[in-house]
């Protein structure tokens, strides 16, 4: 392919990332979660890479389950919503895949389901985010009429946090407390709980919440390198970025004060302005409405978007670098400029950026002599 947009990925990078949420949480089990194909970097390949690693995978549907069961991952797969209907019970059977059962429905068609062997289900409370799981009545009585049902296998209790990203900020912090403080409450009120393991911490509370590990962690977006935390954390600062996204220059003009660039003129020069434009665009990824100002890497150093992202490209001041001409290498995140940065001047979250991306060359970098 010529067209020179390109998404690395650096699978070493991603190994380090594991390996770092393993030695924040030692205790732990740890469930990769790949859903949306991975954040962006491909599910497949994700899975493969970390295949010796990770003790589980988590998806957020069937359709992402069966897609890395079909290209040969054996181990434990979570559907981290459950199933969306009794008759999905059938297939997460078949493909040996671990439902959470989140709400009183679901709970009926797992003790409905007639399977021929096993089935493991990761229960799910709902401790005070307030999207999914059951109530701390229903989750203990739910516990006990799983515990009786013939085909359970494993059972873990889960919640998820909602705010475990503002460590050290007062709200945020207490309301992390107290979540963490429901979930053991409602744990402490099944029959066995020491004979339940237990699963809260996403990326943020591997990083800044030891008390919510517990026995299984569910990492996504550190195990792909960036930050959950708006501000700077001594844990964080170790993630490698898995992804960098790139292009180069294709044309470069001068225009003089007062000249107007891209749809909707609303990038206008201020002095004689050397404009580059670089081959990516909204169809690629990169957000369509990063304002004037967002930080472009253009080699190796640092210049302003200037003027609307259109689809398959966008433009950039490079007056003060002058030696920048067709052909330069464009970072728009990964390696050299920290996706947070993107995501905090665009008004979004590094998430968002990484999902979005599509349409672009994929490069896979694997030195698997990394430690
Ligand atoms: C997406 C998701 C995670 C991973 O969250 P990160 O912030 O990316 O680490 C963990 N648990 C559940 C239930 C999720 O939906």
């Amino acid at each position: 392919m010529s067209r020179p947009a390109r998404c690395r990925i650096d699978l070493a990078a991603l190994r380090h990332n594991l390996r770092l949420a393993r030695r924040l949480a030692p205790g732990a089990r740890l469930a990769a979660v790949v859903k949306a194909n991975a954040y962006g970097h491909g599910a497949v390949r994700v899975a493969r890479a970390l295949a010796g690693e990770a003790d589980a995978f988590a998806v957020a549907c069937m359709e992402e389950a069966l897609e890395l069961r079909e290209s040969g991952i054996e181990r434990p797969i979570v559907l981290l919503e459950g199933v969306f209907s009794p008759d999905e019970l059938a297939l997460a059977e078949h493909a040996a895949l671990t439902p959470v059962v989140h709400s009183r429905a679901q709970l009926e068609w797992f003790l409905a389901a007639r399977p021929r062997r096993p089935l493991d289900c990761w229960l799910k409370l709902d401790s005070g985010m307030h999207r999914l799981g059951l109530t701390p009545r229903e989750f203990i009585e739910a516990e006990a009429r799983l515990r009786d049902c013939a085909h359970l296998g494993q059972l873990v209790a889960m919640s998820h946090l909602a705010r475990a990203d503002e460590p050290g900020e007062g709200e945020g912090e207490g309301a992390t407390r107290r979540q963490i403080a429901d979930f053991r409450a409602a744990l402490a009120g099944c029959d066995l709980p020491a004979s339940l393991p237990a699963s809260l911490a996403n990326s943020a509370a591997i990083l800044a919440w030891p008390e919510a590990h517990a026995d299984w962690v569910r990492p996504g977006l550190m195990l792909y390198g960036a930050s959950p935390f708006a501000e700077p954390h001594p844990q964080a600062a170790k993630l490698r970025p898995v992804m960098t996204l790139e292009s180069t220059l294709v044309a470069v003009r001068e225009l003089a004060p007062g000249e107007r660039v891209g749809y909707g003129g609303r990038f206008c020069c201020a002095r004689p302005t050397r404009l580059g434009v670089v081959a990516i665009g909204y169809a690629d990824g990169y957000p369509r409405h990063a304002p004037d100002g967002a930080p472009l890497l253009v080699e190796g150093r640092l210049a302003p978007l200037a003027g609307r992202v259109s689809m398959d490209m966008l433009t950039v001041d490079l007056t003060d670098l002058p030696e920048a001409g067709p052909g330069a290498r464009v970072e728009l995140w990964g390696a050299g400029l920290d996706v947070g940065r993107v995501a905090a001047a665009s008004g979004t979250i590094a998430y968002q950026l990484y999902c979005a991306v599509s349409r672009v060359a994929v490069e896979v970098r694997d030195d698997s002599d990394d430690q």
